[in-house]
């Protein structure tokens, strides 16, 4: 068992039995009784016990649930058979997991005529599993839960990674509920703790006011899902070979409770600012809507898309589509141009990791110069003109 309770320390208060979300504990004989059976061993207990009459055993733990997990997974997100970019984001963090670990990178393929399978080794696989049916052509969530839980169960994972794309979002939280392990949404960065074999899994929290960072110490595998272009995709190795095993699956025992009747695509959303390699971001520092021309004329003299700060979208100067940070896009293009933006952690949270960051601001104490490449500090009603007609009379 993982979790103790020391009969002569307690005192049968009854505070971990309050404290237990799941219910789990009843005062038999004034000692508290924890019914391992639906524990997660989440710690609330031990936290509430003044007289520390509960321990988790964590190596025990360990053993129970973890020990014999090995491998790093990367769910293979496709759509009518084009591999998402968000894949080989991942493959790159999970290459770097995996050699740290010293284990296998492995991406889990569930499809129907994948173009490019082949490339996953490219960009650092060393196995692929794949189950190739036109039952995943569909779309439909159930059949991916269940025949991913299948395979976790089988090939027993340490660490599973998916994109926190709309479909990531939906159908990997349902995996981790089934497997009875830990999730963390939406990562920004993801570490590991080598001796510990803990995936370090960072993230926005409390209205993006601080960084937390989570671990999953006792129940495998541990999962998380993560932004399109939080990480930068390896260079492909056009010479890396990677072993590909192709799955059989029982097709009568698929059942799915919902059909995929259509697709309807954002035509509201025109600004691809995900696929744009400049972009020229304003911020709150334009003062008014009018304003923006700046940005306009700058991002057009450079062949760059126009991006913003989230001010300018609660003002209504520019539609949402444009704004990027934490509850906006991840963007990660060759050159970002910050113009009036502080840097709020919550907007570094979706562009940081552009290769060259240029911010034009008036505070030499502003934020955002500790993320800069370059900064230029200035009114910027006056350096954005010339830098507009510097670029145009190249
Ligand atoms: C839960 C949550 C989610 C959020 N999500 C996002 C998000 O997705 N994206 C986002 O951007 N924000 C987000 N925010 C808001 C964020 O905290 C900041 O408030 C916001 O990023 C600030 O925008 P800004 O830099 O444009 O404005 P400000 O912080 O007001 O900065 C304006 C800057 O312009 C400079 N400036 C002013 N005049 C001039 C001038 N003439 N020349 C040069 N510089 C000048 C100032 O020195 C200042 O640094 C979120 C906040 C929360 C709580």
């Amino acid at each position: 068992m993982g979790i103790n309770v020391n009969k002569e320390k307690c005192t049968g208060c009854a505070s971990c039995q309050s404290a237990c979300p799941f219910g789990l504990i009843d005062i038999i004989d004034d000692k508290a009784s924890i019914k391992i059976e639906g524990c997660t061993l989440c710690g609330a207990c031990v936290e509430a016990c003044s007289f520390e009459a509960i321990r988790i055993e964590r190596e025990i733990a360990q053993a129970l649930f973890g020990d014999d997990h090995h491998g790093v997974w990367v769910f293979t997100e496709q759509s009518k058979g084009e591999i998402k970019s968000v894949t080989h984001e991942l493959l790159a963090k999970g290459r770097e997991l995996a050699n740290t670990l010293k284990t296998d990178l492995c991406a889990v393929c569930l499809g129907h005529h994948v173009h490019k399978l082949e490339e996953m080794a490219f960009y650092g696989a060393d196995k692929v599993y794949l189950i190739d049916d036109p039952v995943f052509a569909g779309g439909s969530e159930d059949v991916y839960v269940t025949e991913l839980v299948r395979l976790v169960k089988q090939y027993k994972p340490e660490i599973v990674l998916a994109g926190a794309t709309p479909f990531g979002r939906s159908f990997f939280p349902r995996v981790a509920a089934i497997l009875n392990t830990g999730l963390t949404a939406d990562c920004t960065a993801l570490d590991i703790d080598a001796d510990k074999k803990l995936l370090r899994q960072t993230r926005p929290t409390f209205g993006g006011n601080i960084m937390a960072t989570i671990i999953c110490p006792v129940k495998r595998p541990q999962m998380a899902t993560v932004r399109p272009r939080t990480f930068k995709k390896n260079t492909p190795d056009a010479a890396r070979k990677s072993e590909l095993i192709k799955l059989d699956f029982n097709k009568e025992a698929l059942t799915s409770r919902t059909k995929l009747l259509n697709f309807v695509a954002d035509l509201s959303e025109r600004v691809k600012l995900e696929d744009a390699d400049i972009i020229v971001a304003g911020g709150r520092g334009l003062g008014k809507p009018e304003n923006f021309h700046l940005i306009r004329d700058l991002a057009g003299a450079l062949h760059g898309a126009v991006a913003c700060s989230r001010p300018p979208v609660d003002e209504g100067w520019l539609p949402y589509s444009h704004q990027v940070g934490q509850t906006g896009k991840t963007v990660c293009p060759k050159l970002y141009i910050a113009v009036g933006i502080s840097g709020a952690v919550q907007h570094l949270a979706g562009m940081q990791t552009a290769d060259c960051i240029i911010a034009v601001n008036d505070d030499p104490d502003a934020p955002i110069f500790q993320v800069a490449t370059y900064g230029i500090v200035g009114d910027l009603f006056k350096v954005v003109p010339l830098l507009t007609e510097k670029l145009k009379s190249q």
